[in-house]
């Protein structure tokens, strides 16, 4: 069968190319040479489409085998995202000739940068195999963009189009159409014979598989016998080529069988088997009716197969006619559409490849009288050449030798037609095959070649060249028709019109719309352009001194003019071929740059060691590379290469580079400790200095303190006490800093507090912490004493401030500060421990809480007003008993809340409980020394509450009573002895541990709502 080809239909321009090639290597002195990478690799390239993919959008790759892949099965490729490993696999959506095509899709997850990791696929002999593709020369990646970020920015470098899409999306082969015939069949109608007619001959069974056996005779040798004499009919034939799967009594596998024919191009795959089982007679088996799967290979096996049974009959076998057979939509076996299979081995497998095939039954062994015809090798020959002239009818196979019909050129209105010369052939006639007959040009041809003029460009014709032999002419068929489609060939000329640059020109094609413009390049074809509108092309950045073949097509009516070799027009720009390499000296280390070799695909940098070179790169992309990790004061010598057309430019001593790293001279420091956290260093002037740089190593690196100083002098402060620094200083002379190291660092170890020094001033419910900064610290941690350890409140406080809050009133606390300097914690003892007592809540002052707040607070104890109690003494609710609170504290100047909430905490909110009852009406315990003592009764609420405020007046101040005195223990209480409410602990209440605490968060709790 033909290879089907696209022509041109749609390169993608812009296409980064990853070639798998052997690592090079420099030799000494001489040159060394790119091979050719392809023998023995299992891949031949790998083409990424777009080094950058939006989300939304796909990426196209295609991985092209040196081998043969089983198009059968879809391929696997696996490609990985850097950073996390993230592994994606795709499945290959086309697979053409030895080439597969993946269309990749990513989700909005899969934004980042993907290396393709591996390829996995079934070979020619059905074993899957899987390749890496992640070698450490090359590895193919690019990007995954998300959506919207911006246009697709393609590297503008060397183009290489090798695979394209054409408008159907299949792939387009550009690979090995150098080597076609002189007229590409590419873009001619695939009616023409432009090769032999390919025969597989399948002898059924062989070897340890004799199949049917019976009457004394095994079928494997007669379906052999009758092969061979088909064979022998079907060599008669001109351009026919016959292959057998087996010539001898061996066993062959059934799906090697289909295999032989795809591998040979076979046009058509016919199966030689004897019957058995009961029955008599000839049958042919042939392709199923399929409407989608290569649909035509039933018709063609049915005509073929009708043929063959009328002959058999004619020797005597009954016609059973032609059958087939295919697996049930779920009968698990269908062609790549989905359609189902056909169920005999041979026949699926060669539809698979695209071959029409059939199985001939001769007969039953079984049956005497067909197994007395099968005796008979006259029969047999019979049988053999009754297949061969069927075959050979159908196809249009000629045992007449006929002139085999190419174009050799096309041009403006003309066709350049060649044949192959017939044997003994007199002359030729060369027609042309019209609607109504065939106009006949010429009858007396004595050539093998003719130029039929005065046609139109982009039209279909077809010719029929025939030879005269021996008195006539020869016959033809369809087979002989030659096609084709008028699209002039542009005659090209090239040459070199500058360094790198050639420039093409051509004849106008008439009704060209457009020329494209191509390379031919290791075996490639790389697009310029397709869409020239002019007759003149120049080409620019080629290599200079290597020969480059071009080639120029026309588009008319929207298709291409065919191209072969003879095409192909040549051209050596001339120009530079080596770089031109200029060197600037450093601090141990060289800067090369050079001028672009026209053509170079990337440079090669090495430096002279000993009697080699040491590469530092084989892959440089740029005009320019810093070598470093040299030595100062020693001359090195550099070479560098450009690759140009696979091959490094050659070289000899005038391209060899010398020169000597530099290096200013380091500043001689000194350092010293010149106070709080400060040093100073001091150097030596250093001729010619511009300015000197001063730097402090830590913790492994350089941290800058001025890049301009003017002086030799310069003082370092803010440093952390008590440790080691180490300091650098750098002159810059000429633009270039001195060198350095660890010999150029100097140290000194700053004096001072190493400790933050601590005051603490407290607040209500929080202590507020300032210390002094203690230089070089980092940052402070500040802990509380609980208990025997350390509670810490931060372990990064950044300031030198600190406040702890959640503390309690009226409550002694001990603070520590530590400072971190270069990475450890200061030390301290009991010396740095700081005591401070929080404050207690003033007993006495103008009232914070409302009436609402406080009844808001009993509310949301949750329990019950004794309303039956206190109705009949003043405060029939909880609201009359809050308004009696405010008042009766307002009289002598208590809190209203300290009030409320020590009659919360001693009434348990007023549900008593203890030795005192409710009827009592005593709110704070007056007189209530212990469980069993019930202490003091008031006649009603507000002369009780009058007593417990005048008790708190008491303890909290030096100042008379506003109201006549009903507290009964007024006098024994030591005035102004408590002015807060935790300074009641151990006095109103005893033992009293937290009673004023309770109090207050009462209050707290109050002032909240
Ligand atoms: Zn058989």
């Amino acid at each position: 069968m033909k290879r089907k080809f696209a022509i041109f239909g749609c390169f993608l321009v812009g296409l980064l190319m990853i070639v798998l090639l052997p690592s090079l290597a420099f030799a000494g002195g001489s040159q060394s040479a790119a091979e050719d990478g392809t023998d023995g690799e299992p891949i031949d390239f790998v083409y990424i489409d777009s080094q950058e993919v939006v989300i939304g959008t796909t990426e196209y790759v295609v991985v092209s085998f040196n081998e043969k892949i089983d198009s059968a099965y879809a391929l696997t490729l696996l490609v990985e995202r850097e950073g996390d490993g993230k592994i994606l696999e795709f499945t290959s959506t086309k697979v053409v000739d030895d080439a597969a095509l993946f269309e990749l899709s990513f989700d909005d997850e899969s934004t980042g940068v993907y290396s393709l990791i591996s390829v996995c696929f079934q070979d020619g002999s059905n074993a899957e195999r899987t390749i890496a593709l992640d070698s450490d020369e090359n590895h193919g990646s690019f990007v995954v963009k998300p959506a919207g970020s911006g246009p697709d920015l393609r590297d503008s470098g060397i183009e290489t189009n090798v695979y394209g899409l054409d408008d159907d999306g299949s792939i387009i082969n550009k690979d090995g159409l150098g080597d076609a015939t002189p007229i590409s069949p590419l873009s001619l109608n695939s009616s023409n014979r432009t090769g032999d007619f390919v025969i597989v001959l399948d002898a059924g069974h062989g070897g340890s598989d004799p199949g049917a056996v019976g009457n004394g005779i095994k079928e494997s040798d007669i379906n052999l016998k009758i092969a061979r004499y088909c064979k022998e009919e079907l060599e008669k034939y001109y351009g026919v080529k016959v292959i057998m799967t087996r010539d001898s009594d061996t066993r062959v596998g059934l799906e090697d069988r289909s295999a032989i024919a795809r591998d040979a191009g076979a046009d058509f795959f016919i199966s030689f088997h004897i019957n058995s089982g009961g029955g008599t007679g000839a049958e042919v088996w042939i392709p199923a009716v399929n409407d989608s799967w290569h649909s035509s290979f039933h018709e063609i096996g049915d005509a073929i197969g009708n043929d063959i049974l009328s002959k058999l009959s004619a020797l005597g076998l009954n016609n059973r006619g032609t059958k087939f057979d295919y697996y049930t939509l779920n009968g698990g076996r269908y062609y790549p559409d989905g359609s189902p299979a056909d169920s005999l081995s041979v026949i699926r497998n060669c539809r698979l490849y695209g071959i029409p095939a059939i199985l001939v039954e001769h007969g039953f062994i079984d049956r005497a009288s067909d197994a007395n015809i099968l005796k008979d090798d006259n029969k047999l020959a019979s049988m053999g050449k009754a297949d061969a002239e069927a075959i050979a009818s159908y196809f249009g196979l000629s045992k007449e030798q006929r002139p085999v019909v190419e174009a050799s050129w096309m041009r403006n209105g003309e066709i350049d037609l060649t044949w192959s010369a017939v044997d003994g052939a007199e002359r030729y006639a060369v027609a042309l095959k019209t609607e109504s007959g065939y106009h006949t040009y010429i009858y007396d041809c004595t050539e093998t070649s003719y130029t039929v003029t005065g046609l139109e460009n982009g039209e279909d014709y077809q010719f029929l060249v025939q030879a005269y032999v021996d008195g006539h002419w020869t016959s033809f068929s369809d087979r002989d028709i030659f096609s084709c489609t008028l699209i002039p060939m542009p005659e090209a000329r090239v040459e070199s019109t500058g360094d790198g640059t050639v420039t093409l020109s051509w004849g106008a094609v008439d009704g060209a719309e457009a020329y494209a413009v191509a390379e031919y390049v290791g075996g490639r074809y790389v697009t310029y352009t397709l869409d020239c509108r002019d007759t003149t092309y120049t080409v620019s950045d080629l290599a200079n001194g290597y020969e480059h073949s071009f080639l120029v097509q026309a588009k008319v009516g929207g298709r291409w003019s065919s191209f072969g070799p003879a095409n192909l027009v040549k051209a050596t720009p001339e120009g530079a071929m080596r770089p031109s390499v200029s060197a600037e000296p450093a601090d141990r280390s060289v800067a090369l740059t050079w001028d672009p070799v026209p053509g170079a695909e990337r440079y090669a940098v090495a430096v002279r060691e000993g009697s080699g070179w040491r590469t530092f790169t084989y892959d440089c992309r740029g005009t320019s590379y810093t070598a470093t990790g040299l030595s100062n004061g020693t001359e090195y010598e550099f070479l560098v290469q450009a690759l140009c057309m696979g091959r490094w430019s050659s070289f000899g001593e005038g391209d060899v580079v010398s020169v000597i790293p530099a290096d200013p001279t380091a500043p001689e420091a000194r350092v010293e400790s010149t106070g709080d956290g400060t040093v100073t260093l001091s150097w030596g002037a250093v001729d010619g200095a511009e300015a000197y740089a001063v730097a402090e190593y830590v913790g492994g690196r350089y941290v800058t303190y001025t890049l301009d100083c003017r002086d030799t002098t310069y003082t370092v402060s803010d440093l952390a006490n008590g440790y080691e620094h180490s300091f650098l200083v750098q002159a810059k002379v000429g633009g270039r800093w001195s060198s350095f190291g660890p010999a150029n660092l100097v140290k000194a170890t700053p004096e001072g507090a190493m400790r933050p020094s601590v005051s603490a001033e407290p607040a209500d419910r929080s202590v507020a912490l300032t210390w002094d900064p203690v230089p070089g610290a980092e940052r402070y941690a500040v802990a509380v004493r609980e208990g025997s350890g350390w509670r810490t409140f931060t372990y990064d406080c950044r300031g030198t401030s600190y406040t702890a809050t959640g503390l309690s009133n009226g409550t002694e606390y001990e603070f520590l500060v530590q400072a971190l300097c270069m990475g450890r914690w200061s030390s301290f003892g009991e010396g740095d421990v700081v005591k401070v007592k929080t404050p207690g809540t003033k007993i006495m002052g103008s009232s914070n809480a409302s009436i609402e707040q406080m009844t808001a607070l009993f509310y949301a104890s949750g329990h019950e007003y004794p309303a039956d109690i206190y109705s009949p003494r003043g405060a029939s609710t909880i609201e009359d008993f809050c308004q009696i609170v405010y008042e009766e504290s307002a009289a002598e100047g208590v809190k209203a809340e300290v009030l409320f909430s020590q009659a919360m905490v001693e009434t348990g909110w007023l549900q008593f409980g203890g030795s005192v009852r409710a009827e009592q009406c005593n709110f704070g315990g007056l007189g209530a020394v212990s469980n069993s003592v019930a202490g003091a009764s008031f006649p009603n609420v507000r002369i009780g509450l009058r007593a417990q405020v005048q008790h708190l007046k008491a303890y909290a101040s030096n100042d008379p009573l506003n109201n006549s005195c009903v507290d009964p223990r007024f006098q024994f209480v030591k005035r102004d002895i408590a002015p807060t409410v935790e300074d009641l602990n151990g006095r109103w209440a005893v033992p009293g541990t937290g009673y004023g605490q309770s109090i207050t968060s009462l209050v707290e709790r109050m002032l909240n709502l």
